[in-house]
């Protein structure tokens, strides 16, 4: 018998993965964790139904969420991590000796404990020392929070669930009065290709526009993601993404990637026609 994951990419389009064990499941106080072991993925993790991470693609995801924020200013000291459960971003942060901390602030305790016993591909450093772990509700931990960090990073589920508030435009501000003076947001912006993710790509960019000087979009490609074509949002009080980028400077570190480079730093942004015209769709 075979056995194969399903996901509905829309209702006309499925996503399937053929599985060699159905290793995981727990319905937690938020939401339902399942992990699968498959034929072309590795260890998959899926939350509600969706795709969250792969052994195979989160070097994509990972390389992307991080090194883009961190090649624009290598100075960052001071991170807040929202969501990012499987610890794939934390691991990507932690190789950068110059920053002193990094907060992760995680709505579901299960989905650490999942992936520290399933994913240590992606949990390996949520021991770091200058890891600290809190288990609450990211739109929470950010309120009243004044000039603390240097990069927020939300690494987050779609807006449906308990994601839905790292949505708005309250969250969007109380992450802007919590950076630095020069602060970066990076933040999950969906994906352009099928309506339903376009529609909140742009509400997303809508909203972000109207709270932060620089607003930029860059895509990176990704299998495992419905039409595999996704954004990450970048956002500062004034550093640009390109034109503050100093290739060199990054290179130096020495770091080995298997996604991210210098060249596709600034190729990232430049976006497809439908796109830009998408993201300014009001
Ligand atoms: N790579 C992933 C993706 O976009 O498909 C995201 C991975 S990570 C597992 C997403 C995490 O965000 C989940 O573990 C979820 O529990 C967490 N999350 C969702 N809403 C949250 C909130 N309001 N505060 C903190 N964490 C939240």
């Amino acid at each position: 018998m075979e056995l194969w994951y399903t996901e509905n990419h829309t209702d006309n389009v499925r996503f399937s993965a053929k599985i060699k064990k159905h290793i995981y499941q727990q319905e937690s106080e938020f939401q339902k964790i399942d992990v699968f072991d498959t034929y072309e993925f590795g260890k998959l993790l899926t939350i509600d139904g969706l795709v969250m991470v792969t052994e195979k693609d989160e070097f994509i995801y990972h390389d992307m969420i991080t090194h883009v924020a961190m090649g624009t200013n290598p100075n960052i000291k001071s991170v807040l991590v929202i969501g990012g459960g499987d610890g794939g971003t934390v691991r990507e942060l932690t190789r950068y000796k110059t920053i002193e901390k990094i907060d992760m602030v995680e709505i579901d305790k299960v989905v650490v404990d999942v992936s520290r016993k399933y994913l240590q591909f992606t949990a390996s450093k949520l021991d770091d020392d200058r890891v600290s772990l809190y288990f609450e509700d990211g739109l929470k931990f950010v309120e009243n929070k004044n000039n603390v960090y240097d990069l927020i990073i939300v690494d987050s589920t779609d807006p449906i669930g308990p994601g839905e508030g790292l949505f708005t435009k309250e969250f969007y501000t109380n992450c802007h009065n919590a950076l630095t003076e020069n602060g970066i947001l990076i933040n999950q912006k969906e994906s352009p290709y099928y309506s339903h993710n376009a529609r909140e790509m742009t509400r997303s960019h809508k909203k972000i526009k109207e709270i932060f000087k620089v607003a930029e979009t860059y895509q990176y490609n990704i299998p495992t993601y419905p039409s595999g074509h996704w954004l990450f949002g970048f956002s500062s009080k004034g550093l640009h993404p390109v034109k503050d980028f100093n290739p060199n400077k990054w290179n130096e570190l020495g770091l080995k990637t298997k996604y991210y480079n210098t060249d596709l730093h600034v190729g990232a942004f430049a976006l497809p026609t439908y796109v830009r015209e998408r993201l300014e769709d009001e």
